[in-house]
């Protein structure tokens, strides 16, 4: 489902991503591990083409992102090409990022119906359904300021599954809720793992990484240093640097 091959990226003389190698098959659920700038986001980030790669490529679903190949060689796409290729790719960060000025309804319907054009009823039935699958269908009139870290975040959630993405990629979804509200964010993407939604997850709970993942990942300085089973990877590290960041975080 993604393929990510020999990916680099620097940012002027910073080497952020120095040769990634993943793949993830369909219905499966990686969740990458690292410290604070070992690249996690950024690989995320170049999986839905948000940060163009300096070498490699990635392909989602049997699609190149960004580029189009002629031959061997490969041709930059257009915007417009670039963002049709984005929503078949959910993502959700760590801030939420809701439209303050929406309603929860609206911020879930918007994009099916700007970006793919879905007749608004449709979409307003679609995301109602969503919001109550997040827990949320008592939300849908609410604005985001008038809910908590938590319950904003399964509207983020919500948002992203309205435009039935291939893949979901998740960049710290947890982070920045209060302890108490982890769980209930959680549970959500837990559910989807076991519906068999495919899923790139950056997180540092690791009891959850235990229980979800399929492969967990462990990056450091741009490069995937272990992965492996989660029982392999967390309980039983090969690598130092994996055990001393595992020390740090348990
Ligand atoms: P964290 O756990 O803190 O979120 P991370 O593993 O997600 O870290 P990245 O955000 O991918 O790390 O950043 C990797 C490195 O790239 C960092 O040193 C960061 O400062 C740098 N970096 C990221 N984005 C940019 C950018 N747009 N311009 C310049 N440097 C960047
Ligand atoms: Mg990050």
């Amino acid at each position: 489902m993604v393929d990510i091959r020999s990916v680099h990226k620097s940012f002027g003389s910073l080497d952020v991503l120095r040769g990634i190698d993943l793949q993830v098959r369909a219905g499966e659920v990686t969740v990458v591990l690292g410290p604070s700038g070992s690249g996690k986001s950024t690989l995320l980030r170049t999986v839905n083409h948000l940060e163009k790669v300096d070498r490699g490529e990635i392909s989602v679903d049997g699609v190149l992102m960004g580029y189009r190949r002629a031959g061997d060689r490969l041709h930059e796409l257009p915007e417009r090409e670039v963002l049709r290729q984005r929503t078949r790719i959910g993502f959700v960060f760590q801030n939420f990022n809701l439209f303050p000025h929406l309603t929860v309804l609206d911020n879930v319907v918007e994009a099916p119906v700007s970006a793919l054009k879905r007749p608004r009823k449709a979409a307003v039935d679609s995301a109602h359904r969503l919001l109550a699958r997040v827990g949320l269908g008592d939300k849908a009139g609410a604005y985001p300021r008038q809910l908590s870290g938590g319950q904003q975040q399964r509207v983020a959630i919500a948002r992203a599954l309205a435009l039935e993405p291939k893949l979901l990629l998740f960049d710290e979804p947890t982070s920045a809720l209060d302890p108490e509200l982890v769980g209930e964010v959680l549970d959500v993407i837990r559910d989807l793992a076991a519906q068999g939604t495919t899923m790139i997850v950056v997180t540092h709970e690791i009891a959850f990484a235990r229980e979800v993942a399929d492969t967990v990942v462990f990056m450091a300085d741009g490069r995937i240093v272990e992965r492996g089973a989660p029982d392999e990877v967390l309980s039983a590290p090969r690598e130092e640097r994996t055990r001393a960041f595992l020390a740090k975080v348990l």
